[in-house]
């Protein structure tokens, strides 16, 4: 297609051959897609010239920002070189080598092996075949039962998607399968006794523990959580959930699969959500922040113990391996957004704005519509209510997500507004103070319109 496109005939375009699965799957029908045409800093502009501040870093990903330069230069260096080195057999490239070598260094003690993969959903797969794969190792086989929590998001691939617990994921498949089990979320706005923390943080354990004695501690694998629950509308536990449930699953004799694909990265404060409860996981993946959306990649970690045994097995493990897993140009990204983070002052900036952001979470909890506001880091969301004193919800036929979605649009905000009236906020670590302030005043005006 050679001729110059308009504006409209690109949304035409749009409309007739790109699938949108988790919008309209025809895109936006009432409005068209909004195409985006670049992006600097904070800022994204529409191909029709509309400027928007981008207070959900794409799509929780591009945490040190739009316009990084020296990514750029990063990525052409990379691919003049060396485009493409398979991760297949005994292939390898300096830069994954590095990247390797450098992340194992930053995660916790004791994950020194990395399996890069193209995103998050193929992350928790690799996780998931190598627990079994450990479990066959040590003459377990039957140990394959994996429990994860009710409003966890763990990717589109089936495995991942039977692990999520959001319905429209599971629609029209026999998804969970029937290996995946799952046990209430601690959502300390909507629990019972959700103002006391030891509280809560006793009711998941409980929970894991009735669900391992309940399929049999002989049969289940591993927990699967993430350490603030994301897609279910940012779900913030109580501080010293994550450590309770790491006891909780070595007292089980389960392992246990951590998933930071949006916590990991500074998103939260420190580089992993893990490293803030002195957590270290069996098992840990990531993605979007490492290589910040720049280039496709994600990690799945794993523990030395578990490494050494898949190793040394005989046979060995069936082959699990991506075209593209390792790739030397996301890699050499990946390499140069760990520099922006620590000596390019990315997560230092993230600290200092994130304390804004909490400042300006709390001023808008006074707002009548809002019930509950609640956030780590640069990563938090509000939820409406009908009612402060009920909690009631929105019902469904409002289309409240779809409202807010187009009201904050037409304010200059992307935010991530869920169905169930949740408004998710993930800005770029490198958001100045004064743009916290752009973002949260156009929250307060689309608050205020919705009155
Ligand atoms: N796990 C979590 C916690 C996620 O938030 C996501 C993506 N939102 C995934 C896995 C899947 O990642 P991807 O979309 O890169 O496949």
């Amino acid at each position: 297609m050679t001729e110059t496109l308009t504006n409209r005939s690109l949304i035409e375009l749009d409309r007739d051959h790109l699938i949108h699965p988790v919008a309209s799957f025809r895109g936006h029908e009432a409005h068209g897609a909004r195409v985006l045409a670049s992006a600097d800093g904070m800022w994204l502009t529409d191909i029709d010239g509309k400027r928007v501040i981008d207070a959900f870093a794409g799509l929780w990903c591009v945490n040190v920002g739009y316009g990084q330069e020296s990514i750029v230069e990063a990525a052409a260096d990379q691919m003049r070189r060396l485009p493409y080195a398979t991760g297949y057999f005994h292939f390898a490239s300096e830069p994954a080598i590095r990247l390797a070598a450098e992340l194992t260094a930053l995660t916790p003690e004791g994950l020194d092996h990395v399996f890069f993969t193209l995103g998050g959903s193929d992350a928790v797969d690799s996780a998931v075949r190598y627990i079994i794969h450990y479990f066959n190792a040590i003459g377990k086989p039957e140990k394959k039962e994996f429990i994860a929590l009710e409003w966890g998001y763990h990717g589109s691939s089936s495995t991942g998607a039977g692990l999520t617990a959001l319905g429209n994921f599971h629609r029209g498949f026999d998804l969970p399968y029937k290996w995946q089990h799952h046990i209430p979320s601690p959502y300390p706005y909507r629990h019972p006794q959700g103002d006391d923390d030891a509280a809560v943080i006793a009711s998941t354990v409980a929970a894991l523990e009735a669900k391992v004695a309940e399929i049999g501690a002989d049969k289940v694998a591993a927990f699967c959580c993430e350490p603030i629950q994301g897609s279910g509308g940012v779900i913030v536990p109580p501080k010293g959930w994550l450590k309770a449930l790491r006891e909780a699953c070595t007292r089980l004799g389960i392992l246990m699969l951590v998933d930071e694909v949006i916590t990991g990265f500074g998103r939260t404060g420190p580089l992993f959500a893990c490293e803030e409860e002195g957590v270290t996981p069996d098992f840990m993946t990531t993605a979007k922040g490492l290589t910040s959306g720049y280039a496709p990649m994600g990690a799945m970690f794993m523990a030395n113990h578990i490494y050494e045994t898949i190793a040394d097995a005989s046979p060995l493990p069936v082959g699990h391996g991506m075209t593209y897993s390792g790739h030397p140009v996301s890699a050499a990204v990946a390499l140069e957004v760990l520099r922006l983070y620590r000596e390019g002052g990315v997560l230092a900036n993230g600290v200092k704005t994130g304390a804004r952001f909490a400042e300006r979470m709390e001023a808008i909890r006074s707002h009548p519509l809002v019930g509950d506001v609640r956030y780590r880091g640069m990563l938090g969301a509000i939820e409406l209510v009908t009612d402060k004193a009920t909690k009631g919800m929105f019902p469904a036929e409002l289309n409240l997500g779809d409202r807010l979605s187009q009201m904050t649009w037409d304010n200059g905000l992307i935010v991530r507004c869920f169905a169930n009236a949740v408004i998710g906020f993930a800005p770029a670590l490198t958001c100045t103070v004064e743009e916290m302030d752009i973002i949260f005043d156009r929250v307060q005006l689309t608050l205020d319109q919705l009155l």
